[in-house]
């Protein structure tokens, strides 16, 4: 086939953030563009054929959405739906030999993560996890500091990501949608850790808890950790929906690093023990996410946030969840 400049994405679930961010940011990309859109709701998909100008033979629900393999007009397939469909629509959609960009978190359970995984590589097709943070210039520069260990091993990192969700009746408070804060928010708090330390946890306590038990009947609205880490550094992170918190902090054997917001769509912004300013600014999180996940498919090059990233962080919210159940410390 003839090498396109921009790869046809094809948004699945006309939520809030396909609608808000997601497209939008399409706009200000320079290697995608919007090719089509699936949704369960056949009036969204008359709004977006006519806003966005979409041929009809783009427009598709969950039904049909395999034949989606015949359209040549389609290239990546981004996941946006509940957490609880990802597996599902990843599998599909390497099955129709697309590329996946799927949302985070990757999927409630290891098992899913190692099926999408398997999946993508088995039709050829790359997949990649929407970590915005992972492409926010802030954020890769404490990555850096990290790798080049610019301020010695981490010692002591802490995390906390939430906001207060008015909402009663929304996946994020369904179990079987894969609701929770742990999942939805929690990954940026654990993320965050991970790239802060630049290890993989061994051990974990827990601590679930709400202050509004009348509409997180089912989840947690809250969720305390604390990690351990080879070698003894240990890190406290906490996620929540019930109150506004926005920070990461690693300490380290020769100096601090802080962000904070650390996980805003715009506007991170951080320091270091020795007065380095964090505070580079990127135009479109977004835009630059699915560029640069565009360019890395593009050109074959490795992906910033893969599949295997987003189950390195499920394999920790499954510790976590045993953690809070169990009351005890539990192995990774
Ligand atoms: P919404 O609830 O706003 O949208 C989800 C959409 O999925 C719905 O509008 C619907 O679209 C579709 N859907 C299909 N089946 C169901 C079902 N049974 N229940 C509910 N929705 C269904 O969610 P968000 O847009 O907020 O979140 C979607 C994903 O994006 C999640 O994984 C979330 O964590 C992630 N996200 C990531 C952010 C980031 O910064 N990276 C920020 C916000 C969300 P339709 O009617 O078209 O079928």
């Amino acid at each position: 086939p003839k090498k396109k400049d921009r790869l046809g994405v094809a948004l699945v679930g006309l939520g809030y953030y396909s609608t808000d961010l997601l497209a939008p940011a399409l706009q200000l990309t320079t290697q995608c563009r919007l090719a089509g859109v699936v949704s369960g709701t056949p009036a969204k998909l008359a709004m977006w054929q006519q806003r966005h100008g979409l041929p009809e033979a783009n427009l598709y629900n969950y039904d049909n959405f395999d034949t989606i393999a015949n359209n040549t007009d389609i290239d990546v397939v981004y996941i946006v739906l509940p957490p609880s469909m990802h597996a599902e629509y990843t599998i599909r959609a390497a099955r129709a030999g697309k590329h996946v960009w799927c949302e985070k978190p990757m999927a409630p359970s290891v098992k899913e993560c190692e099926a999408m995984i398997k999946a993508c590589r088995d039709h050829g097709v790359t997949l990649a996890i929407g970590y915005r943070l992972h492409h926010e210039p802030n954020t890769q520069r404490i990555m850096q500091f990290r790798r080049e260990q610019k301020y010695g091993p981490a010692v002591r990192a802490t995390a906390e990501a939430g906001y207060v969700d008015p909402r009663k009746d929304h996946w994020k408070q369904k179990k079987a949608m894969g609701g929770g804060v742990m999942g939805d928010m929690g990954v940026y708090p654990l993320n965050a850790i991970r790239y802060g330390v630049g290890l993989e946890p061994i051990a974990v306590t827990a601590q679930a808890s709400t202050t509004r038990p009348e509409i997180y009947t089912e989840v947690e609205e809250t969720m305390a950790f604390q990690l351990e880490f080879p070698g003894g550094a240990t890190a406290a992170g906490e996620a929540s929906f019930g109150k506004r918190m926005n920070r990461l902090r690693v300490g380290n054997t020769q100096g601090w690093y802080e962000l904070s917001p650390f996980q805003n769509y715009s506007g991170i912004k951080g320091t270091t023990s020795d007065g380095v300013a964090l505070d580079a600014v990127v135009p479109n999180q977004q835009a630059k996410q699915m560029d640069d996940d565009a360019a890395a498919i593009m050109h074959g090059t490795p992906l910033l946030a893969p599949g295997e990233e987003g189950l390195k962080d499920t394999i920790v919210v499954e510790a976590i969840y045993r953690a809070a159940s169990s009351g005890q410390k539990e192995k990774v």
